[in-house]
């Protein structure tokens, strides 16, 4: 799976980019997901007091809504980007905002105070109203959301690479450096996605409730080294036979 971020300032032109790029996307065969990051402290997607807010508040969990055209699953909690990520099957996913994570990102700005403060090598385009009268920013092209944005998805369908893993900012470090320097060594084509060493696929496999996961290369050693010094004391263990484990609560 793909992930891209549109990021930047409020009334910058974050969601016309994001919306003509999820178009584009589509209109060339991609199965798109949009994630919005929304800041409002107040915001919640139920009317306070209408019935389905009453089951989210009294399940304190997950409650989902079935209307007759559009059925939604709320949770009560906000969710990291892995955790909707794993939700989701799409070829691009765009999230609108969520500045601080590991994403290749667009970023949409009104002047150059505010690109000197939010490019950086995740960067792969600029866009958004800075758009309305330049077409480039040091290195980097400017695309208008509209006129251009056949251009624009051109860009990223040859950037944006299958997302990392996302661990915290301060990552893992197997690769000797952050995600976010992994990803500004792809886009400027010093690394490869290979490069990543923490979800390649070692000798073990762990899936929580039906989902891979992602662990360090050192941890997945410990956990492989510890389950073969129990299992080869097993009757019927024989050297390079493959272990399972389902372990249920
Ligand atoms: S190995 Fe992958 S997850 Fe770990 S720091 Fe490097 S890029 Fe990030």
């Amino acid at each position: 799976m793909k992930v891209f971020s549109v990021a930047g300032y409020h009334h910058t032109g974050k969601t016309t980019v994001s919306v003509e790029l999820i178009k584009e996307l589509r209109k060339r065969g991609f199965k798109v997901t949009s994630i919005k990051d929304i800041h409002n402290e107040d915001f919640t997607m139920e009317k306070k007091g209408s019935n389905s807010w009453k089951h989210a508040q009294a399940s304190g969990d997950t409650v989902i809504a079935r209307g007759i055209s559009e059925t939604y699953q709320i949770w009560n909690r906000q969710l990291s980007l892995n955790e909707m990520l794993s939700h989701l099957k799409s070829d691009y996913v765009v999230v609108e905002g969520m500045r601080s994570v590991a994403l290749p990102r667009i970023i949409c700005a009104t002047d150059e105070e505010q690109l000197e403060e939010l490019v950086d090598g995740t960067v792969f385009a600029i866009s958004g109203k800075y758009s309305d009268e330049h077409d480039k920013y040091k290195n980097l092209k400017v695309f208008k959301s509209k006129d251009q944005i056949k251009e624009l998805t051109d860009l990223v369908i040859g950037k944006v690479f299958p997302v990392l893993p996302l661990p915290k900012f301060e990552c893992c470090g197997e690769c000797g450096m952050n995600c976010r320097e992994m990803v500004s060594g792809i886009l400027a084509g010093r690394n490869i996605r290979e490069d990543c060493k923490t979800d390649r696929n070692l000798d073990i496999k762990i899936k929580i409730a039906g989902k891979d996961i992602n662990i360090v290369p050192y941890v997945q050693n410990t956990l492989k080294d510890i389950i073969k010094a129990y299992v080869k004391n097993l009757k019927g263990y024989r050297k390079g036979d493959s272990i399972d484990i389902k372990i249920r609560e």
